[in-house]
Order: C-alpha cells, then structure tokens, then sequence
C-alpha cells in the first residue's frame, strides 16, 4: 500500500491488457527520444513487440490524454532503420570513419572495464570524464557511476551550466528552495481541486511553453489556467503564439530581464504596491534590495530594455495587483552572462509580491524520490571531491552543485592541466550538434583522448567522430524507468512495451559496469531492484507503481506558516534567516554580491560598439522547434518534413536592409564562427534582433560530412569562455553576427 495520504488515481485496466489484436501498455513517456516532461502515454505494440502506436492517456492528470507531435511521431525513432541495433567496436586510429566492428555485449563489457580500470590505476578515475546529455532519466544513475567509480568530473557540457541550473541555484539560495507556477499540477483532480485557483497573472518570462513543454510542465496548461481566467504577461523578444494572446506583451532586449526585474521592482517599491505584509514578515534585506533597485527608474529601464515605460508600469501594476502571480521563465534568463544574479531578481519579484506557497502562485512541488541532488556521492572520496575541475575557480561550484565545471574540462583535456585527461564516458549526448558552444574545439579537444566509450540510439556526429567502443540504448518504450527529475509532483513509472532486441536501458548498462567497479554501490541484481529501493519512502515497489501510476502525494499551502517547509519543523523558510532572502546571506559568505545586479552583455551593441559596428544584429539561440529536442528527431520523417531545414527568423525591415527574400539560404556569422540558416520573415521580432533555433544536423549527409555540423551548428558562434565569471550562465542569447547570401 502506498503512504498515507497519497493519491492514485483509477484505472480502469491493467497497466497492460488487449485491445483486439494490439497489446496496450500504460506508463510515462520518457526521453529518448521526446523530451523530459513524462506524459502519459498509450503504447501499442503488436504480436512481435513492435511499436505501432502511441496515443495520449485520458486518464493522466498530467497531459489528459494529450501528447505533442515528437511522442505522436515516436514510432518512426524507435522503428528507425538507422538505429544503433549492437555493440561496436573501433580502432581509435580509424575515429571518424565506418570502421566499427560489431562485438558482443560482454566483450564490450569486458574491454571497457579493461581500459577504465588501467586509467583509474595509472592516472587516478579523475583522468576519465562522464559527459551526459539533458533529458533522459539516467542523470541520476551516471553520477553515481562516476562517483562510485571514482571520478568527481562529470558534466552536462553546456558552459556556464546554463540551462535551469541557473533558476534553481537563483531561487533556492535565496528562498531555500524551486519554485514553479502552480497549474494544479500537484492534485490527482487537477483544475476541480478545491485547494486550487488559477494564478490571476501568468508571467512568461524568456519561455515558449507550447513549444518546448520543458521542466515538468505541459504547455497546454497555460492555456488551460487562460480558460479559467489567467492572463498573460510575456516577455520575449519575439512575438509568440502566446504573446499574441496576452493581456501585456514586452519586447525585451535580450539579455537585459535583470534591468526589466529591478524596474519592476523599483517601481512597486515607489508606489507602495508590493506587499508589504509579506515583505515585513517573511522577507529578509528589504531595505538594501530597495536600496540596489532605485537606480532603475522607468527612464533607465526603458534605455536598458527598450521596452516603454508605459508598458513598464502597465506590467508591474498588472504583478502587484494579481490575485495570484506565477512566473513561468524559460531558459532564455538563464542563458544570458550573468544568469544568476538575473534569476536573482526575477525571484524578487515573486517574494515582494509574496507569492510562495500560495494558491496559484508559486509552489514547491512535493518530492517522491527525494534522491536526486547527489544520489551515490557518498561513494566519492573527499579526496577525490577536492580533484573536481573548476571548483577552485567557482567558489558557488561549493554549494551543492555537483557539475565539474565543463570549460575547465575541455581546458585540462587540452593542456594537460592540473593533471592528464585520460578518457571519455559520453552518454546521451552529441557534444558536437548539440547544446554546447564552440563544436570544433570541443572535437578537437576530444579527440585527443586515448580512450572514449559512447552509448547513444543513433549514430550521431559526436559518435562518429570519436566514439571507439559504441553502445546502443534502448528508447523508453523499449525499457523500465520511473520518473525523476523536475519537481516530482507525482509518481510515475516508464514501462516496457516494445522488444529492445540487443539494445540496453542506459541504467542497465550503467547498473552492469557501477557493479563491476564498485560492488557495494550497486547491490541491486536488476533495474527493477534499484527502482524500487528508490521508491522505499512511496511505500510501494517498482512493480507496485506500474499498476498505481500516477501516484500523487499529499499537498498544502502555505507550510512555511506551519513549519511544514522547514527541514527543523521551524516556521519559514529553508533559508539561514528564515526568511525569504532579498540580500542572500549564502552569496554573501561566498564572497559573491549578495544582491542582485544587472550587467550589460558582453558583446552587446552598448558594451562593444565596435563589433557591433562590424556584426550589426543580435542573434538569439537556442529557441525551439515544435517537433525536435535538442539535436534529437531530425531522421523522423514526418517530424522533418514540418520543418526540413533550419531557418533564421527576422523581420521583413532587416531581409529588405540586406537585400535577402524569403527561402533563401544565407550565413550568420559572428566574430567567433559563422552557420547557414534559411530566411524566415516574421513581423514579430524586433528589426535589430534575429532568432534561430538549434542542434541542427542533416543526417542524410552522411559521416563523410559529419552530418553538415560543420556549417548547421549555430553554437559555432559561441566561445567556450562567454560565460559568467562566477561559472553560471553563459551568452546564448546575446551574441552579434551579419547575415549575407549563400554563394556557391
Ligand atoms: S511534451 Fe511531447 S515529447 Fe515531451 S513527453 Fe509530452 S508528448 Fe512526449
């Protein structure tokens, strides 16, 4: 039986049962392929196992019986001709080329255990890097290899860790925990639970969330709240489906939402419109936050952000007088130089209008498996923790972030320095098209390694150019998982459905080589085991949750009155104060800015005129497609045909200022690197500012071209080092280029 007060909600079959000649299986979906916000889903397989079909689940809360087109189009991955199907294989000298020779699973067993145990004796575990990718629900399971094998560097491989890492470290060390919008997500009855009320304001900050429904949200939501009287106040540079729908749209500058925050505030603060109730309760540094803000006044907030100042006031009198404010930000705040102080003043927004923990406002969501911010660091050696690369140069690498620092990986991989680099795990993630900067140096430096082992669905660039053992995964309908990751608002578990053939769950490989290293870590004889040791504190077991998902937990408001939010029973806030911290007394003893603070984006048209001179528009990255994640779904027939080739968008204005038409291939070059892009008009973007999304590869190039990552790549114009000096946030959002015409 599960624990007291928790929720299941009621099946009316089995996870598993016939429907005619087709076998139904119920569970979560899970990356790969698809994405990280686990909708329920209906997986059909035939008399083989095949996939054939997959439809939304009704009957979960989460998605009601909806999914996007990447699960819809799910049967054209896990179906795939291209995918990776055995074991291989290859002579390091021959990286790069098709030399791989297929090899049995305990042969690859065998030789990887080989060659790690000879680093880790001549060189120490720290000589070989885990590099993962985001989204799958292995993160958990490859840190713990890594610590129980012995390393402490293992990355995500995103500079500046600039994709959520910023919002959750920008808000829990100074409120003591994550907040997210309160959509009735946290109630097995959704929008009819009593305890709930739409939040009166949403505010869109930096976030497109129809589209890339990341982060344990499901986009529809926002459309859901707006039915039941939400509105809208987006901020983004470019005019989105939802921005076209808004009460209040506010064309930012990008990179400046810390200016735009500050004014905000600033401007509630002169009013007298925050709350002050709040504020004088539970808030700590009032007077030196307002002190910080007063500078941005709505004339210096309006030059900063060229948003008007009417619209300024229009939006923070819009905040102040909500019956419930949710800030749904997305990672455009995070990936500007100086996320952290920005997400700092974004979440001020949120304490002086004193919406934590209150109906439809922000919440912290209930966890099920309270394991995941270090699961298995206890296997690490202190002495190896002290071996982390960039925890000297990031004081607030310190603080619970567990990441080495992926810049100062990529330079000890380089130079040798503070000591060799040895080898690679790479796991889920193409370094080379994906979210990371610089693709060229980071294959280079790679490819200095003696020794990389590669575990990935498809033969991806990154695999390609440096993979010399390769392990084929298994997609989730192929495989048992449960759900993690993202505010665990519910208990759900990942189920088998198709036959993996020879592929493997990623934590079954991870489970067989932890094993062969560090026995104790991993005492569980199969994944089933591990979930369910996971699961102890539900109450129920793996095999227990497959029938019972989606399992919800008890929830209430308001704890931190009642002591409910503190780990020492206390009334308030997990914060040292107490309190909610305006002046952050954690930044403080770390020698950081206690306060938040804008800074002008280095380059920008303000801080480096003369390369604005020379490259006169402001590239965003990284916006989304609806149909891909990241660098995955390109070989998805139907998904490519929704958009075949990568585009920029700008506005008509600026395709006229440099003679450029509609569908026309052009180069976006910036002082770093140049990409090709395809001409896309759109009204919706500021003349001065062009967007364009993504992980970009032609898989029908072939290994010869490395998938045309060379010039799709639109990191190619990111360094490595246009990050943040504190190693939080990074520049994808605020770089320059000029555009002119493909020639021959
Ligand atoms: S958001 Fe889309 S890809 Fe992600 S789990 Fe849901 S349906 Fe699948």
């Amino acid at each position: 039986m599960p624990n007291e007060g928790y929720t299941m909600v009621t099946h009316e079959k089995p996870f598993r049962y016939l429907s005619g000649d087709l076998k139904v299986t119920r569970g979560a979906s899970w990356s790969g392929p698809g994405c990280h916000d686990g909708c329920g889903v209906l997986l059909y397989t035939n008399a083989e196992d095949k996939l054939v079909r997959v439809e939304g689940d009704p009957e979960n809360p989460y998605n009601q019986g909806r999914l996007c087109v990447r699960c819809l189009a799910l049967t054209e991955a896990v179906n795939h001709p291209d995918r990776l199907r055995y074991p291989m294989k290859r002579d390091p000298k021959k990286r790069g080329t098709e030399a791989f020779e297929r090899i049995t699973w305990s042969e690859a067993y065998d030789f990887i255990e080989e060659k790690l145990r000879y680093y880790k004796d001549n060189f120490g575990a720290e000589s070989v890097v885990f590099w993962r990718g985001t989204g799958r629900d292995i993160a958990t399971y490859i840190s713990r290899f890594a610590w129980s094998y012995g390393s402490p560097n293992l990355t995500s491989g995103i500079n500046g860790i600039a994709c959520y890492a910023p919002r959750v470290f920008g808000c829990a060390s100074t409120s003591g925990s994550f907040w997210v919008g309160d959509y009735s997500q946290q109630f097995a009855d959704r929008y009819e639970n009593p305890q709930w009320k739409p939040p009166g304001t949403i505010a869109i900050w930096g976030n497109n969330p129809l589209i890339s429904n990341s982060d344990g949200l499901y986009g529809h939501w926002i459309i859901d709240c707006m039915k039941r009287g939400s509105h809208l106040l987006v901020v983004d540079p470019k005019c989105t489906w939802l921005a076209a729908k808004s009460a209040l749209w506010l064309q930012i500058r990008p990179g400046t939402d810390a200016a735009l925050a500050m004014g905000l505030a600033n401007y509630m603060i002169q009013e007298e419109i925050y709350d002050k109730e709040f504020v004088d309760l539970w808030c700590y540094g009032f007077d030196e936050f307002s002190e910080r803000v007063s500078p941005y006044t709505l004339e210096k907030t309006s030059e900063i952000t060229w948003i008007p100042p009417e619209k300024i006031v229009q939006a923070a009198r819009m905040i102040a007088a909500s019956d419930g404010f949710a800030l749904q930000w997305g990672v455009a705040v995070d990936q500007t130089t100086e996320a952290l102080p920005a997400c700092q003043a974004l979440s001020a927004l949120i304490m002086i209008t004193g919406n934590l923990d209150n109906p439809g406002g922000m919440i912290k969501p209930p966890e099920l498996l309270n394991y995941l911010g270090g699961w298995g660091q206890e296997f690490l050696p202190q002495e190896q923790e002290e071996k982390r690369l960039g925890i000297d140069k990031y004081s607030f690498y310190r603080t619970g972030v567990v990441s080495a620092a992926a810049l100062t990986v990529l330079e000890a991989i380089e130079k040798g320095e503070p000591y060799p680099m040895k080898a690679a795990w790479i796991q889920t993630t193409d370094i080379i098209t994906g979210t990371g900067p610089d693709p060229q140096r980071a294959k280079e430096a790679f490819e200095k390694l003696e020794f990389i082992v590669g575990v990935d669905l498809f033969m991806t660039a990154t695999m390609m150019a440096l993979a010399d053992v390769l392990l084929p995964a298994a997609t989730y309908p192929e495989r048992n998982g449960i759900r993690v990751g993202d505010g665990c608002q519910r208990g759900e578990t990942i189920n088998q459905a198709a036959d993996p053939g020879e592929c493997k769950a990623d934590m079954e490989i991870l489970l067989e080589m932890g094993r062969r290293f560090n026995p104790e870590a991993w005492p569980w004889e199969t994944v089933e085991d591990m979930y369910s040791y996971i699961l102890t504190d539900s109450g129920l077991s793996f095999a227990e949750m497959q029938e019972a998902a989606p399992v919800f937990l008890p929830y209430e408001y308001h704890k931190y009155k009642t002591g409910k939010l503190r780990r020492d029973g206390q009334v308030g806030f997990n914060t040292l104060t107490g309190r909610v911290e305006l002046y952050s007394t954690m930044y403080s003893r770390l020698g950081l800015d206690p306060l938040p603070e804008f800074y002008e984006p280095t380059p920008s048209p303000y801080s480096t005129p003369e390369l604005y001179e020379e490259y006169p528009l402001i590239i965003i990255t990284g916006a989304r497609d609806w149909m891909y994640f990241h660098s995955e779904n390109r070989r998805q027939e139907h998904l490519r045909a929704l958009r075949p080739e990568p585009v920029v968008e700008m506005h008509p204005d600026t395709a006229k200022k440099y003679g450029l038409t509609e569908g026309e291939w052009v180069w976006l070059e910036g002082h770093r690197g140049r990409a090709k892009r395809i001409v896309s008009l759109n009204l919706g973007l500021d003349p001065r500012v062009v967007s364009t999304s993504h992980g970009w590869s032609h898989p029908e190039a072939g290994p010869e071209r490395l998938y045309d990552t060379r010039e799709l790549n639109i990191n190619s114009l990111i360094a490595w080092e246009d990050m943040s000096k504190i190693g939080v946030g990074a520049n994808y959002k605020v770089m320059l280029c000029k555009i002119y015409k493909v020639t021959a």
